[in-house]
């Protein structure tokens, strides 16, 4: 697991969205706290962001346990529970979900990671394919076109609730070698999340790099704290 990616056949890169390109501005714990505000409900931050952490990580957990099928439908049900069992205080939970769904539906509610655009524009500059491959639903779409930097610096989407697969299924990496028009041999998957990003990707054919924003990171994995440390790996091979 921990090879070196064969830079030699790299033509493609999918890149993961939240976490890797793009990042909640202001924090998750702010935005649902403050929309529990809003309906007079006064919550510790704090215990906000432990209770996301936990609720977010329990669903990817039984999200793993399925078969990772997914569409609009399924992702908003998705949210509305995820809500619900963060802000279970707030006297109407389906304003404080349409809420949230929109916040976070917003261009706005979102930056680029600083190392986002350039190492884009290099890999761009090298010559490569590159597009997002998310988790996120079909609000990822206009978060992109809102940010012009980045909506720049893309090829296309591959998005999981379009593809009709989460990852890490094998047929979401199917769909992101068909955006890109090159087998999975061609193809370096680039992410802050080791199963989805990186193991995922490894099991359909594809070299991965495991970005570590700060994380534990295990020592059969090739990995790096910055994006832009994944265009140094490349000239570094050449
Ligand atoms: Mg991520």
């Amino acid at each position: 697991m921990s090879k070196q990616p064969k830079w030699d056949l790299i033509e493609g890169i999918v890149l993961d969205a939240v976490g890797t390109l793009i990042k909640p501005t202001p924090a998750v714990a702010d935005a649902y706290t403050e929309a529990a505000l809003r309906q007079g409900v006064v919550l510790d931050r704090e215990d906000v962001r432990r209770r996301f952490q936990r609720t977010f990580r329990d669903d990817a957990i039984r999200a793993d346990r399925g078969i990772h099928s997914t569409d609009e439908g399924i992702e908003r049900r998705r949210w509305r529970e995820i809500v619900a069992q963060v802000l279970p205080e707030v006297p109407d939970p389906e304003r404080a979900f349409d809420e949230l769904w929109d916040h976070f539906g917003r261009p706005e509610s979102w930056r680029c990671f600083p190392d986002a655009v350039p190492a884009l524009r290099a890999f761009h500059e090298a010559g490569m394919e590159v597009c997002i491959g998310s988790n996120f639903d079909g609000r990822l779409r206009q978060v992109v076109a809102g940010l012009p930097e980045l909506a720049a610096m893309v090829d296309g989407l591959v998005v999981s609730s379009e593809v009709g697969f989460r990852k890490p299924h094998g047929s979401f990496f199917e769909a992101v070698c068909e955006r890109l028009g090159l087998p999975p041999e061609r193809i370096l998957s680039v992410g802050d999340d080791l199963e989805n990003d990186v193991y995922g990707a490894i099991r359909a054919g594809l070299s991965a790099v495991y970005l570590d924003r700060g994380h534990e990171v295990p020592e059969d994995v090739m990995h790096v704290s910055t994006l832009t440390l994944v265009v140094e790996l490349r000239a570094a091979e050449a």
